[in-house]
């Protein structure tokens, strides 16, 4: 991203290394749980060519807004089986960027198939509008759930934090880069429904530095955007990423980006997920893990603290067992 003259910022179209796929505003939703052993029934199986027909879906509530145009709840049906799903209709008139960004988002999202990632269930494009239709995820997004006054238990957050370097791990794995990765793109599969946020910002405060500078987009880039998701996550997205709130996005420069980034008082991750934090926000990006050493690190230290925490609740229970003598 660069500065524009009026003070805001546009990210340069830059040519893309080898057999990256290139990825204009495609938005890959990460899915925080596994629905694909869900009792409820079917798990739909897209069909080869990934078509399906506009009578086999029902719209029933509007749940955002995106790029493209409305993201709705709906049923599809596949093979006389009702399923769940969500609908993102392009909007009125398209223009032919619009159409080949729809269809360029599609081709990417095909690509995946991991419990992490928003599956992706097919395209209605025999008739107007144009529809995609994917895995619904109704409750809501990380952000939505983190600004609501519920308390999330610390095992979720933990949990997220897991799924996310999952899921981003799989895209990686499938030469994507996703660029936009922050709490608001995060999905949740389960019935906590939290606000909606489909707003687009320039997502200044989780670029990473030589995006920032020089316009470049690669794995550890997002890296970088996976650590800004680790803050988000451990201050219940009440703080603004990694600069102070008196830090306009703007004013957000190489200075600023160098300096050490300390979560504030009273937040943060356990001591264990810390590391990997700070070492996703290195500066210099040769320093940064890859998305496969992190899942690796992470995993480890995962369990490190759940041991923790199952000795400190023995430790707890024994103590009142003692007292209760
Ligand atoms: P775009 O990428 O076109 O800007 P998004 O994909 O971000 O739009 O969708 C806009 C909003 O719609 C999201 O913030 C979210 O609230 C909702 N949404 C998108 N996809 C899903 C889904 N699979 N399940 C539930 N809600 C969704």
């Amino acid at each position: 991203a660069f500065r524009n003259e009026d003070g805001g910022w546009t990210c340069p179209k830059l040519p893309l290394p080898n057999n990256e796929v290139p990825q204009k505003f495609a938005h890959i939703h990460l899915l925080l749980e596994d629905w694909s052993n869900k009792v409820d029934g079917v798990v739909p199986v897209p069909r080869k060519n990934l078509i399906i027909y506009h009578d086999d879906i029902t719209m029933t509530k509007k749940l955002g807004e995106g790029a493209f145009g409305e993201v709705w709840k709906g049923t599809l049906k596949i093979d006389g089986i009702l399923k769940d799903c969500a609908v993102k209709k392009i909007k009125g008139q398209v223009k032919r960027a619009e159409t080949d960004a729809f269809f360029h988002e599609a081709k990417i999202m095909s690509k995946f198939d991991h419990e992490c990632i928003v599956k992706y269930y097919g395209q209605c494009t025999l008739i107007s509008p144009l529809m995609a239709v994917m895995e619904l995820a109704s409750g809501g997004t990380v952000r939505g759930l983190l600004r609501s006054k519920k308390t999330t238990p610390i095992e979720n957050l933990v949990h997220f934090t897991v799924c996310i370097a999952r899921g981003m791990e799989h895209i990686s794995s499938k030469r994507v880069i996703h660029r936009d990765l922050a709490a608001r793109n995060c999905l949740i599969g389960d019935n906590l429904m939290g606000e909606n946020i489909g707003f687009r910002i320039a997502p200044i405060r989780w670029l990473a530095p030589e995006t920032l500078t020089k316009g470049i987009f690669n794995e550890k880039t997002d890296v970088w955007s996976y650590g800004v998701v680790i803050w988000e996550i451990f201050t219940a997205c009440a703080h603004h990423p990694l600069y102070p709130k008196s830090i306009k996005d703007a004013q957000v420069d190489i200075k600023e980006i160098d300096k050490p980034h300390k979560f504030p008082k009273g937040t943060g991750p356990p001591k264990e997920i810390l590391s990997t934090f700070e070492s996703c926000i290195r500066s210099k990006p040769e320093n940064r893990p890859t998305f496969r050493a992190l899942l690796v690190e992470l995993a480890k230290n995962v369990e490190k603290w759940k041991k923790g925490q199952q000795q400190s609740k023995r430790k707890a229970t024994g103590n009142n067992t003692a007292t209760q003598k």
